[in-house]
């Protein structure tokens, strides 16, 4: 439970900032090894998150962003995330959630394109960046 402490202590002071509900944060691991689980859900019509361990600060904000704006992986959806990263991530963090997150939701490219002015790259969204 302590190494949750700093990943839920983060999910708190943002959700409070941001005046985002959170009903509840579910946290689970995989003691013998995960295959193929999420980093985390949101189920925001009862504003829960689920969380799979060792998530990093890029996917609480992905999870909050969902909440805020009660949708799916929609535009209004990444406009909020891409303002989270930018008040909740240090600039070099920021424009590398920017980037991954316009590689892997092209709802989310539109979003980068206005931010940055300028398309991201094909190489760039190929790049593995975490
Ligand atoms: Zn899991
Ligand atoms: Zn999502």
């Amino acid at each position: 439970m302590e190494r949750w402490r700093p990943t839920i202590r983060f999910l708190e002071r943002v959700a409070k900032a941001e005046g985002i509900t959170v009903a509840a944060v579910q946290l689970h691991a995989h003691p013998k090894g995960s295959s193929a689980c999420y980093d985390g859900e949101a189920e925001f019509d009862e504003n829960v998150i689920t969380l799979c361990g060792g998530q990093d600060r890029e996917t609480v904000l992905h999870e909050l962003a969902h909440l805020q704006t009660q949708t799916w992986h929609k535009r209004s959806w990444a406009q909020a995330l891409v303002r989270l990263h930018a008040r909740w991530l240090s600039p070099r963090k920021c424009a590398r959630a920017d980037r991954a997150l316009a590689r892997d939701y092209p709802k989310a490219r539109r979003v980068y394109r206005e931010k940055y002015g300028k398309r991201l790259r094909v190489w760039q969204r190929r790049e593995d960046i975490f």
